[in-house]
């Protein structure tokens, strides 16, 4: 079983997060082989975003991606000490190492090609964990994807190496029918097509990226959504059909 796991900002938000995040992937990695992609720590796109702003209304967007992806330098190399500090080898990864590789669209890139080069650390046991949201040109320039960019990097990887199954986990325990943080009886989905998720997303259902949606349809990669905070349940499953 091949399990591409994504953990965004708000689970990795404090060190405490973070270790608890290196024992979801510690437990996972007993029955699996896992390719971790983690987004940076809590709010630090945003204060990096207003950093830039208080140099200048409009940066650079070659210059302001460059800053931005440093966020997701952090929490690899934290995330990957923290699990090997439990006895689990890991390894963190930039774009440029796993072989991210996009356009040249800075601030909303688009993956064209990834190389991941993940089978030597596997045949070790050791587990990759990777900057979502960042990607490489062929000029060798740092590019991200558009906030929110992690869901289409962990996706477009379970693509690129086959995986049984993309796993994000978030803040809540799946997909709800409308946002728990707002709609007090939303109720939760077991199940959801990628056709509704798609359409839930573009409708501001922010707990997958849209791009990320449609890259899981095209390659037929089965998504479960899940929460941080409650690693034991499934979450929900956005796929083509159904599964047992
Ligand atoms: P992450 O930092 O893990 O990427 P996000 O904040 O991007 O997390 O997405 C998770 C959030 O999406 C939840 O906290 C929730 O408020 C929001 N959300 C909006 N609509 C939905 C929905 N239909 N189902 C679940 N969560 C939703
Ligand atoms: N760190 C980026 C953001 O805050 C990407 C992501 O979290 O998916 O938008
Ligand atoms: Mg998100």
């Amino acid at each position: 079983m091949k399990i591409v796991m994504k953990f965004g900002g708000t689970s990795v938000a404090d060190i405490d997060k973070i270790k608890n995040v290196a024992n979801i992937i510690a437990n996972q990695h007993q029955t699996a082989d896992v390719v971790v992609v983690v987004s940076a720590m809590g709010k630090t796109t945003n204060a990096l975003t207003s950093l830039a702003h208080q140099i200048t209304d409009k940066p650079n967007l070659r210059e302001l991606d460059a800053l931005l992806s440093t966020g997701e330098n952090t929490s690899v190399a934290l995330l990957a000490m923290a699990l090997n500090a439990i006895g689990c080898s890991a390894r963190s990864y930039n774009a440029w190492q796993m072989g991210i590789w996009t356009d040249d669209n800075f601030g909303d890139a688009k993956i064209k090609y990834i190389t991941a080069p993940i089978w030597h650390d596997w045949s070790k046991g050791i587990i990759p964990v990777v900057t979502g949201f960042q990607g490489i040109t062929y000029n060798q320039d740092i590019t991200t994807l558009g906030r929110e960019g992690s869901d289409t990097s962990a996706v477009a990887i379970a693509a690129a190496i086959g995986a049984d199954y993309c796993d994000i986990y978030t803040d809540v325990d799946g997909v709800y029918d409308a946002d728990p943080n707002v709609i007090k009886d939303a109720k939760k989905l077991d199940f959801v097509s990628y056709d509704d998720m798609l359409k839930m997303a573009n409708n501001g259902a922010k707990v997958l990226h849209p791009r990320s949606v449609m890259t899981a349809q095209k390659h037929n990669i089965p998504v479960r959504v899940r929460g941080t905070f409650t690693p034991n349940d499934i979450g929900t499953l956005v796929a083509c059909v159904r599964q047992k």
